[in-house]
């Protein structure tokens, strides 16, 4: 099984891109959907995250609120990193036991955090997403509603794009129109197989 690893910065074409790639039949892992399983109530993450930041992170129907926690742990190393050690050997392991489970050629593994969070040993290729700026914030604002200061302080603090670039295998420049992505990924899909079958 060939895992490719699809990262990119805010707002660069992640979903749009595992949505084409799904609709190909590539069975889709994403590390969201993941971490966010890992902090459901009852599992030992969600104990021991309470333990890190009290209470008052949970929701009203008592669910640990994900907004909050990236609110908290921002401007704070320490906490991160702390969060990292109760998330990130979790998510490693169910993204290890998901893609044993598939019996495609390939699969692939959306991870927005790839490089900041070093997976970079649970993927085979390193597939990363990007766009010019000014389209991706551009794209952010009118998706999410919100202000070009709080979209560019989520670019500032998320890694350099050409040191995201210099990790890459492949990359899709997703500067165009969804046509041209899907057409890309149509392109990438093709090799992804035949790259599969060569191993196997
Ligand atoms: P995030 O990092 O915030 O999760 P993302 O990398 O998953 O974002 P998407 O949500 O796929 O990015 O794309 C951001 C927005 O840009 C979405 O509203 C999406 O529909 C739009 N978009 C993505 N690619 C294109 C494109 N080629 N042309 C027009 N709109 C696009």
């Amino acid at each position: 099984m060939l895992k490719i690893g699809l990262t990119g910065g805010i707002g660069s074409g992640k979903t749009t891109a595992s949505n084409i790639f799904s609709g190909l039949g590539v069975p889709i892992i994403d590390a969201d959907v993941i971490a966010r399983q890992v902090l459901a109530i009852n599992q030992p993450a969600f104990a021991e995250t309470i333990q890190l930041f009290g209470k008052a992170i949970l929701d009203k129907n008592g669910h640990i609120d994900r907004g909050t926690l990236r609110t908290l742990i921002f401007d704070n190393p320490v906490k991160r990193s702390a969060l990292e050690q109760i998330i990130h050997p979790r998510v490693r392991d169910a993204i290890e036991k998901k893609a044993a489970s598939l019996q495609t050629d390939y699969c692939l593994i959306v991870i927005p955090l790839l490089i900041e969070s070093n997976m970079q040993d649970l993927v085979d290729r390193i597939l990363v997403i990007t766009a010019n700026p000014e389209k991706r914030i551009n794209r952010i604002q009118r998706r999410d509603n919100t202000s070009l200061d709080d979209v560019q302080k989520i670019i500032d603090a998320q890694i350099d794009e050409k040191e995201r670039l210099s990790c890459a295998d492949d990359i899709l420049m997703n500067n165009n129109d969804i046509l041209s992505l899907e057409n890309d990924i149509r392109i990438l899909h093709q090799k992804y197989q035949e790259l599969a079958k060569s191993v196997s």
